[in-house]
């Protein structure tokens, strides 16, 4: 069974007390009871002079430096491993995840409309803290009230789009007041008689499953 640190430096303190082990020896002891009270207790303790073959003290020396370079590389290892995945997990929550936009937080009321203009295209218009939503996630929804990802969703009979405005996280997370007032950004959905099935435009907050209405036939 290997020693310790402490188990080594013990075998080192007679030396040490009489002051007769190497340089290297004595600094590998100085230093370690520098921070560690146990082995300075010990040495405190020792006052009585003892004979000691110096073929020993270089064997415990050469087996201090080996202990101390494995914990080193050791620790340095760990603390490699521990900065990695908090690395990862820091950019996955922080930048790499998307938020849903909140209905009420972000005032989506005031700041995402439908409008159709003289042309029968309906625009989907977003002003400031709307406009910070990197990603528009859409979904259709049929007769019966499925959609996209439900499996009895019936293509062939679409009554509804609704759209869900995702952010990332590094924005959900910031400064929302970066977005200052007066940006808006519309971008264009569908013609009203391309689809004359569409009957409703809605929000969808898939966080809370709650549905708004954006536009509604006229
Ligand atoms: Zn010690």
């Amino acid at each position: 069974m290997s020693k310790n640190t402490c188990e080594l430096i013990n075998d080192l303190l007679p030396l040490y007390a009489d002051n007769v082990c190497s340089e290297e020896s004595k600094a590998a002891v100085a230093e370690h009871i520098a921070d560690c009270d146990k082995c300075r207790t010990q040495l405190e303790k020792m006052g009585r002079p003892i004979s000691v073959d110096p073929a020993e003290d270089i064997a415990v020396m050469k087996r201090i430096k080996k202990r101390i370079h494995i914990e080193k590389i050791v620790i340095g290892a760990l603390i490699a491993v521990v900065v990695m995945i908090a690395l990862f997990v820091l950019n996955f929550f922080l930048f790499a995840a998307d938020f849903t936009m909140d209905y009420y937080d972000c005032n989506l009321a005031k700041n995402i409309a439908v409008e159709e203009d003289e042309n029968g295209d309906v625009w989907l218009i977003r002003k400031n803290e709307a406009c910070e939503a990197w990603h528009m996630f859409p979904n259709m929804i049929d007769a019966n009230g499925n959609t996209l990802f439900d499996k009895d969703f019936d293509k062939n009979n679409i009554v509804a789009q609704c759209y869900t405005l995702k952010v990332r996280g590094s924005t959900a997370i910031g400064n929302r007041s970066v977005v200052m007032g007066g940006i808006e950004e519309q971008e264009f959905l569908f013609n009203k008689n391309d689809k004359p099935n569409i009957e409703t435009i809605y929000y969808y907050d898939d966080t809370n499953d709650e549905m708004y209405v954006l536009w509604e036939r006229g």
